[in-house]
């Protein structure tokens, strides 16, 4: 299949030839090809619709963008983003507590608009394995466009991110198993967050509005350059994974 097709351009409204997007980064996706032989090189895709958990090679990647804005979008969000992801940022200096990892100096408003655009791309893909993923209803894809592209914050749509490091107390599945997993993003059962997992972090976003007294512990990306607590969470207490996973292989 060729790499480049004709199509409107998702964030600059041009028809033009679209590059084939990778949804989530794929150098997530290249260490587990060359990292992980067991499974093939080919990570445990969790897809929710589907109550489906199989090893899949689909990297998720759709004609989204042209070059102009595939290249936007890395060198403004992405090369940084991933880098923290990794934890290639020089800058950054982590501290390791019982409950959460305390990064500094991070640039949490780009984090945040990397993963808002991932759940954007995803909204907006036809891949196999987020078809039936709907986040954003199409009329808001304007001011996404408009947050991506310009000093905006997250808030203007009411959108807070946070960040979680899984873990896994029960089976004792290291952090290289964990960062096999990539589930596509789904809606929390009581209908307030929008998850996902990718490289061994669990990833929500919602647009609920909590009480002012909530807030603080909730500890979402802020809109500034600072300190980042990402809490540890236990992948075996995450209900919609326990239920995908345990359905497919018991
Ligand atoms: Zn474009």
């Amino acid at each position: 299949m060729s790499n480049v097709k004709t199509g409107v351009c998702l964030n600059c409204q041009k028809i033009t030839e679209l590059q084939k997007s990778h949804a989530i980064n794929k150098t997530f996706f290249r260490e587990i090809s060359t990292k992980c032989p067991e499974t093939f090189g080919k990570p445990l895709q969790i897809k929710y619709h589907d109550n489906e958990a199989n090893l899949d090679g689909n990297q998720i990647t759709y004609f989204q963008f042209c070059k102009n804005c595939e290249n936007y979008f890395n060198s403004r969000y992405e090369d940084y983003s991933v880098k923290f992801f990794k934890n290639n940022l020089s800058r950054v200096k982590q501290r390791t507590t019982k409950k959460f990892i305390r990064y500094s100096n991070v640039d949490q408003k780009k984090l945040g608009k990397f993963l808002l655009s991932i759940y954007w791309k995803i909204s907006n893909s036809e891949n196999d394995l987020v078809r039936n993923v709907s986040i954003f209803p199409n009329n808001i894809n304007a001011v996404i466009r408009n947050i991506l592209n310009n000093d905006e914050c997250l808030s203007k749509i009411g959108c807070k991110i946070r960040v979680f490091k899984l873990i896994d107390s029960k089976f004792d599945i290291k952090d290289d198993g964990l960062k096999q997993i990539i589930m596509t993003p789904f809606l929390s059962a009581n209908g307030t967050w929008y998850s996902m997992m990718f490289y061994g972090f669990f990833i929500q976003m919602t647009f609920y509005n909590f009480r002012e007294d909530d807030i603080s512990q909730f500890r979402f990306l802020k809109d500034n350059i600072g300190s980042l607590y990402v809490n540890f969470k236990e992948i075996n207490e995450i209900h919609e994974f326990k239920e995908r996973v345990l359905s497919s292989y018991y």
